[in-house]
Formats: structure tokens, C-alpha cells, sequence
């Protein structure tokens, strides 16, 4: 194997790991990287397009965010699109799909009224579909059976944005375009586990995978829900537990909905409302989803991680009031027990039914069929010291040249702007040359900085 020593080593081929990847070749002068993933292709779990909802999350549907919030998932949005746009990946790898958040009954009615006035200076193409448009745009939503559905509905979306992303395809693109950066060595090991991680006398890491060593100045573990458990076994991150929940989909005819049609968020459950979504791996296809199911493994669709998973929960008494926590929660357990009985046969797709039919009340059972294979994991992280779930983004930096990111939040989103909270990272560490006023000029733009108040 190899005798070199990268400057960076990535661990993990997903939509983060390849992201840092990307703009580590474009935006420093760093000359040897590497990216390790344990599969034979890119983005092969989670960031692929069966894993996901395939949605740029830019906050304008995703009504569990404050502004706050919004604005910065908007930039780091922003950060995919102006990628896209600066390769020509526009209505192909990143498209356009009519998007709306919709509300059914009064209280949501005035919540969706409220919300698009509260963001439209962040959002101003987001606008108010009253229910006669509605019944033109997406009559489904509107009608049952030819008559008006009994609550009052709103919406408030937009036609004219970018909306519906292939992140596996992503991926893919930032290892072509890292590796055609000239005089870079930009290399990437498929089929390479990574098993372990030693910091040597000199201070570079040696990591061990199932296909020989590496040496490393820096090492980033992007490693989706096994992040942690490598940062256990490395003695990091032990407050820290992590729970893996499961998110699945049903397919429908793709007559149903022009739209993807976010339904509004519970506060006290964020990212758990069903939507609906044409599902862009197949053009007659849409999705309703996801389930949420709490999993005994680190990987939806395969099996033998159950001791992976152990060690990453690490259950223990602060563990077990955290859960307990949520459980005395009635909302919240009538979540968790609702998703588990959806994996009862017969029965299980007749409850989801139900919960599609807030989207589709005209919607049958005939309609539904379970989308094998679509679905991902992620790992909700539990702080174990102050007692609570971690909501959003989840990394833990040593400072030793070492940093274990856990989960993005919101998700596959946020990819560009996590990779370039790493890349200033390493900058720092390696005390390499940095282009930043390039990824400034190329990825954000100067006039979306958020400047500290
Ligand atoms: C149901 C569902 C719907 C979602 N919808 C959206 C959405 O619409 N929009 C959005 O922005 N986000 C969404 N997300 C979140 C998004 O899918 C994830 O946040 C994102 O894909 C995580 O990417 P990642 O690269 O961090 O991890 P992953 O994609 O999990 O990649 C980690 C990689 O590390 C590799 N790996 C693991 N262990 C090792 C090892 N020891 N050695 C080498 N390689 C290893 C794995 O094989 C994998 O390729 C959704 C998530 C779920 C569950």
C-alpha cells in the first residue's frame, strides 16, 4: 500500500465526505487528498436518490425553522445552487418542481397566512395559493371525489424555484470535478473500510481499513451514523449516543401531484411531517413519506451492525432518561408507536393511508405500494451530559487534526456549507493556502453573508 502521506483523508463517500472533498482540491492549495468509502461506489447509502426526499431544503416549506434558522439553510442552499450553476448541472442534476407547505383546517390556515408574511422579505417568491387556485393547481388536494374536502386549505409556494436534487449525483460530480483539478492528487478508495485510526508520534494519523494503511496529516470522518462509532473507538465523542431512525416511503401514481407538498410541521417533532414528492428516479412515480422507525442497526438496508449500534448508543441511566424524556411525551409517543405499527403488514400501510390522506383525501389504499429500497437512516444524537437530543448538526472537532461529523443538518443540504466549516478547519491545522474570496465570489456571494450582529 501506499507509502504517501495525504494531507487530508476523508472518511465516508456520501453527499458530505465528497463535498469536502471538492472544495479541499478547489479551494486550497492542498495537493494529496483522499477520500475512503467502504462500498464500491459513490454515495451508495443515504445520499443516494433512493435514500432520500431529494429536496433542497432552502427553509422556505420547512415550517419547523425560525427565520434564524432559515436564513442560514437558505445560504448554505444557495451554496448547491450556485454549484450547479457554475458546471451546468441546472435542470439536471438540480431541477425545478413546483413546491408549496400546505395547511388543512383553520389553525393551519392562519399558521400559513402568518408564516409567508412573517418570511416573505427572506422568501419573496413564496406566495399565497388560496383554495380556488389550489383546485386548479392540484385538485387533488382540494377535492374528494369531485367535492370540496370539508376543513378549509391553503398553501403558500412557488413554481419558479430549483426545488428537487439527485444527491447521489452530486456526489459523483464533486469527485469528477475534484479529480480533474490539474496538478492535484486527488485519489479515491472504493471497497475500503476504515477500521481504525492511531495518531503517530509525528503527529499523522495512520488509518487502517481492510485494504492496507494510510497516513493522514488531517483525517474528517464523514461516515453518516458509523462517525460515531469510530470516534468511540477512538476514546472521542463518549457523551454522545447516537440512535438510528429509519425513514421509508410509499409510491403512488405520479397523476396525484404536480407539486411537492410539505405538510405543516409538529413543533415538537421536527422533519416528521409526511410530504409528498414526484419521485425523480421515476418519471411515473411519486412519493409519500418518510416513516420514522428507531433501528437496532447503522444501516437501513443491510444488516450486521448491531454491534456497531451498541457501541454507538452506549446505553446507559443518562441514556435511558433521555428516552424516557420523550416517551412521558404523549405527542411524541403516539409518533414513535404510529411508526412502528406501519411495519405490520395489511394494517401498517391502511394506518399510513391515513396519514397520506391529509395530503390526498381522496387517496386508496390501492394507491399506495411500499417503495422497496427507498429509504435512509439518520442518526439522532443524544447529548448524554445535558440530557437531551442534539437537534441539529452534530460534529465533534478534536482540535488534534481530527473531526468526526455526524449528521448535516438539514441534511444532504447543507453539504457545501458543512464542508467549508471543515475546510477552514484544516486551513487552520495545516496552515495551507486558502481561496477564500474565490469561494466566497463563487459559492455564497458577498451580498449573502450574514454579518455578526
Ligand atoms: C428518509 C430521509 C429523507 C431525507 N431527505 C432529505 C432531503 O430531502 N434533503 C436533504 O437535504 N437531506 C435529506 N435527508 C438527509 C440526508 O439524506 C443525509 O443527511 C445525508 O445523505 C448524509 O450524508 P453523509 O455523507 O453525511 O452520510 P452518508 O450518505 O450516510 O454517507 C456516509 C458514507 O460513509 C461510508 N462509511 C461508513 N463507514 C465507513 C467506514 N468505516 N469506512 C469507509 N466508509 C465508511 C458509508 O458507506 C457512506 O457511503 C434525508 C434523510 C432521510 C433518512
Amino acid at each position: 500500500m501506499s507509502e504517501k502521506i495525504y494531507d487530508v483523508l476523508i472518511v465516508g463517500g456520501g453527499i458530505s465526505g465528497t463535498a469536502l472533498f471538492y472544495e479541499l482540491a478547489e479551494y486550497t492549495d492542498l495537493k494529496n487528498i483522499a477520500l475512503v468509502e467502504k462500498y464500491g461506489e459513490i454515495a451508495h447509502i443515504n445520499s443516494n436518490a433512493r435514500g432520500n426526499s431529494q429536496t433542497l431544503h432552502c427553509g422556505d416549506i420547512e415550517t419547523n425553522y425560525t427565520l434564524y434558522k432559515a436564513k442560514k439553510v437558505k445560504i448554505t442552499a444557495n451554496m448547491v445552487f450556485r454549484y450547479c450553476k457554475k458546471y451546468d448541472y441546472l435542470d439536471d442534476i438540480l431541477t425545478k418542481i413546483p413546491k408549496m407547505a400546505f395547511g388543512v383546517g383553520k389553525a393551519e390556515v392562519a399558521y400559513i397566512q402568518t408564516r409567508q408574511k412573517a418570511f416573505s422579505e427572506l422568501y419573496p417568491y413564496m406566495r399565497l395559493i388560496e383554495e380556488d387556485e389550489l383546485a386548479l393547481l392540484e385538485p387533488n388536494l382540494v377535492n374528494i371525489d369531485g367535492k370540496p374536502r370539508s376543513e378549509p386549505v391553503i398553501a403558500m409556494g412557488t413554481d419558479t424555484e430549483y426545488s428537487a436534487i439527485d444527491f447521489g449525483r452530486l456526489a459523483n460530480s464533486f469527485v469528477k470535478n475534484a479529480q480533474e483539478i490539474s496538478n492535484k492528487n486527488c485519489d479515491v478508495h472504493l471497497n475500503t473500510k476504515v477500521e481504525n485510526m492511531i495518531k503517530e508520534d509525528n503527529g499523522t494519523y495512520l488509518v487502517k481499513t481492510s485494504n492496507g494503511n494510510f497516513r493522514a496529516k488531517f483525517v474528517v470522518v464523514n461516515a453518516g451514523a458509523h462517525s460515531l462509532y469510530l470516534a468511540h473507538k477512538m476514546g472521542y465523542g463518549l457523551k454522545y449516543s447516537a440512535l438510528p431512525i429509519a425513514g421509508r416511503f410509499y409510491h403512488a401514481p405520479i397523476d396525484l401531484l404536480n407539486s411537492k407538498v410539505y405538510t405543516v410541521q409538529h413543533e415538537k417533532l421536527p422533519f416528521a411531517a409526511v410530504h409528498g414528492d414526484p419521485d425523480i428516479m421515476y418519471k411515473d412515480k411519486m412519493r409519500f413519506g418518510p416513516t420514522a422507525l428507531p433501528l437496532m442497526r447503522l444501516e437501513l438496508f443491510k444488516g450486521g451492525t448491531f454491534s456497531e449500534f451498541l457501541e454507538s448508543l452506549k446505553f446507559d441511566k443518562n441514556v435511558a432518561e433521555v428516552l424516557w424524556s420523550l416517551f412521558k411525551n404523549s405527542d411524541i409517543m403516539k409518533y414513535i408507536l404510529t411508526n412502528i405499527m406501519y411495519e405490520i403488514p395489511i394494517f401498517g400501510k391502511y394506518l399510513f393511508l391515513q396519514n397520506a390522506k391529509k395530503i390526498i383525501p381522496s387517496l386508496k389504499y390501492s394507491d399506495l405500494t411500499y417503495a422497496k429500497k427507498a429509504g435512509g437512516l439518520r442518526p439522532q444524537v443524544i447529548d448524554k451530559i445535558a440530557k437531551r437530543l442534539i437537534l441539529g448538526e452534530a460534529s465533534i472537532q478534536t482540535g488534534k487534526g481530527l473531526n468526526f461529523n455526524m449528521t448535516p443538518s438539514p441534511g444532504a443540504t447543507s453539504c457545501l456549507g458543512n464542508a467549508k466549516i471543515d475546510v477552514e478547519i484544516i486551513v487552520k491545522y495545516l496552515g495551507c493556502k486558502y481561496h477564500h474570496s474565490k469561494l466566497i465570489d463563487e459559492l455564497i456571494g458577498e451580498e449573502n453573508i450574514i454579518k455578526p450582529k
